[in-house]
Formats: structure tokens, sequence, C-alpha cells
């Protein structure tokens, strides 16, 4: 049988195979029949004898519940294999260990802070060079070099919602027999794939949309190309950083809801960045549902929504910072993709490693903020965002 996206949020379908007659979902009868899988909270397994295993050994190679979250988000994603990883960071720190001292990354300069911190004090020690481009807008081709190995890009990024056409990339990619890399933490599965784009690999922060309670952290890595993936379950057994069962468990609750959390989020955030729009005070919006973005159209192309984040900017510093003070039902704090509203102050919060020339370049000046948007009543969204403003 063969899913639509959100059936895919909480079934397999390779459980509703019925190749030989026996009744459907044999996975779970497995697990006397529970609903919700089982928790393995288990470090390692016993053998049944000697050179014989149950498929599980020792849970830092693998774990049945960390399986089962690597099945469902492999099948959102539409990759061969996937990876549950203790968080997004960790995901990217693996990733970067598919490359060598002398490699050549072009990425773009538009980054989540941290991914931009991981690849100047990390990654650039290691040996691995960095050049910055602005992938949505300057000619990538030209800066290519004989080292270099792979392009990383966010689309759209963070906070800038910056927007780049993936399958175009991945043209360009390909025809140097490069690695396209795409952060699809601000999409989630549910509103875009880009392996089916041409993409090689897909990293996400599961902290984000998939898990969606802020409540606990994870990362992923999909692709569908076996070389990588065995390298990645070589690295994965090796390095350590794989999902703790019970937070896989969460993150598996979390996805079953990922479509109508999406859907909502979505629709409070288009209202809220039309009604920001009417607003004196604000300056810009930026928010690739508004016809007048720039990525618009190609995002019509390629995703099947526009997602729940919005930046926006104030007439001053001064007023930027009056309404991270005067909000009351949405709460000041970083992170995003989770079901509460949550606002962010990039230059001092998310962003404040990125050196601030950067900062600036990026347009991330000190009145720009930045929503996620989450699924409390939208009235009462705006009621609050009216007051701070
Ligand atoms: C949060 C985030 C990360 C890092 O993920 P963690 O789970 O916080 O480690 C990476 N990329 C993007 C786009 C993010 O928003």
């Amino acid at each position: 049988m063969s899913f639509s996206i959100e059936t895919k949020c909480l079934h397999l379908e390779e459980d509703s195979q019925n190749n030989d007659g026996q009744p459907a979902c044999r996975e779970n009868c497995n697990h006397y029949g529970s609903i919700s899988f089982p928790i393995y909270q288990t470090a390692t397994y016993a053998h049944p004898g000697v050179g014989k295993s149950t498929g599980f050994d020792y849970s830092r190679l693998q774990n049945p519940t960390r399986e089962q979250l690597e099945k469902i988000v492999c099948q959102l994603e539409g990759g061969t294999d996937a990876f549950a990883l203790s968080s997004g960071m960790a995901a990217i720190t693996l990733l970067m260990e598919l490359f060598k001292p002398g490699d050549h990354l072009i990425v773009d300069s538009d980054l989540y802070g941290g991914t931009i911190r991981l690849f100047d004090n990390v990654s650039s020690k290691n040996g691995i060079q960095f050049t910055r481009a602005n992938c949505s807008g300057d000619d990538v081709e030209s800066i290519i070099t004989p080292a270099t190995k792979a392009i990383y890009v966010e689309t759209p990024t963070n906070p800038m919602m910056n927007v780049t056409d993936i399958a175009a990339m991945a043209k360009i990619a390909h025809a140097h027999k490069l690695l396209l890399i795409v952060d699809n933490t601000f999409m989630s599965p549910y509103f875009q794939n880009p392996l089916a784009l041409g993409a090689d690999v897909v990293v996400h922060s599961g902290t984000k949309f998939l898990a969606g309670h802020n409540d606990t952290l994870a990362g992923f890595i999909i692709t569908k190309n076996s070389e990588i993936n065995e390298r990645l379950r070589f690295l994965i057994k090796t390095t350590g950083s794989g999902l703790a069962p019970f937070d896989s468990w969460l993150v598996l609750r979390g996805i079953k809801t990922l479509g109508i959390r999406m859907e909502k989020a979505q629709s409070n955030a288009d209202k809220i960045a039309r009604w920001l729009k009417t607003q004196k005070v604000v300056t810009k919006v930026i928010y690739p549902g508004l016809e007048e973005h720039p990525g618009h159209k190609i995002m019509q192309g390629q995703s099947r929504g526009f997602g729940s984040m919005v930046t926006f900017r104030l007439s001053s510093t001064e007023k930027a910072l009056s309404i991270l003070e005067k909000v009351r039902l949405i709460k000041y704090a970083e992170s995003l993709g989770g079901v509460e509203t949550l606002i962010t102050y990039p230059t001092t919060q998310t962003h404040a490693d990125v050196p601030e020339e950067l900062r600036l370049k990026n347009g991330i000046t000190p009145e720009t903020l930045r929503l996620s948007v989450g699924i409390e009543n939208v009235e009462d969204l705006i009621a609050d965002l009216k007051q701070a403003l």
C-alpha cells in the first residue's frame, strides 16, 4: 500500500505489506499489539546462542525504538536510510566526518548560527575549508574548485527566509560531482522533500517541527546513497551520538501530529504576517507565503507549503527590544517549530556567534525579530502582538 504524507507520519508502509496472506501489522503484533511503539530502555541484548543475534547487540549501534523512528523519518523524506542523532548539531557534526582535511565546501552565508559556529570553529580546525555564498542569488558554479566536495544550504534560510531552487542547485552540484546537502528543518518533510528534488543528503534539527513540543532535542540525516548510508552507520556506531530510546519515543509521538501541527501553524503564520504588514512600526515582513517574497514562486514549485516562520523588522532597535519585554502569551525564547509560539532576537540569541559584519550583511539587523508561530488561537496571538507593539 502506498500512503499519503499524513498517514506516513503514523504508519510504516512496510507494516501494511501483506505478501504471505497473514494479517497486516505483523510488526505491531510482535509487541503484544501495542499501538504505541514500546520504549526499549536497554543498553544491551542477550544473544540466543553463539553466533546468533536478535538483530540487536548494543544500543550505541542500534535500538528498536530508535530504529522505528528512523524508519518513519526515512519514509517521510523518501530516503533509503535515516539516522537519528542526539541533536541537530550532532547530526551536522557527524555529517562533517564524511569529509577529510583539504576538502572544500560551499555553504550558504545565511545559516543557523550554530551551524556557522561548527564550520568556523570545529570543522575548519579539522582541515575542512568553507566558502560562503548567497546560494539563492550568487553564481555558485564560479566558486567551485577541484577540492570542492559539497554544497550546503538551508531553504528557506534561518532567519532571513532566502529561498534556494533545490533542483537547480542539484543540477550544478551533480555536473561537478558534488553532494548537495539540504537542512530541511524549516519546512519539515511534511512540506518539502529535498531528496525528491535531487538533493543527496537531508539534515534536520528534529528538535523543531518533527518533535514539535519544545521538550526534546533530536537530529536526523536522511540519504538515498548506499555508500553514504554505510559510512554513516559506521560513524554512528563509532562516535556514539545516536538518539536515546526515550527521546526517540518522544519524537515518534510528536511526528504523529506533524501534519495537523504544520497546517495550523502555517495558517496562523500567514494571518500574522498579513496583520504585521498593516502595522506602522513594522518596516518589513519576511514570509515566503507573501506573494511579494522573492522566493514565493520557487516555493510554490518545490514545496507543499510556506511554513510558520515569520521574520520582521521594527522602526527602531528600542521598539524591537520593547516587544521582547512586553509579549505575554508569546514567549521570548530561542528555538522554533513547537506548538508554542516563540519570539527570538537573532542578534543576541541564535546568531550571536556569527561575526557582526556577516550578520549585518545577511540583513540580521538589531531591529529584526523572528517569530516561530505555534498552534494557539490566532486572534489570541494577534492580540498579544498588538499590545506589545
Ligand atoms: C536548531 C537548528 C539546528 C540545530 O539543531 P539542534 O537540535 O538545536 O542541535 C540546525 N539547523 C537549523 C535550521 C536549526 O533551526
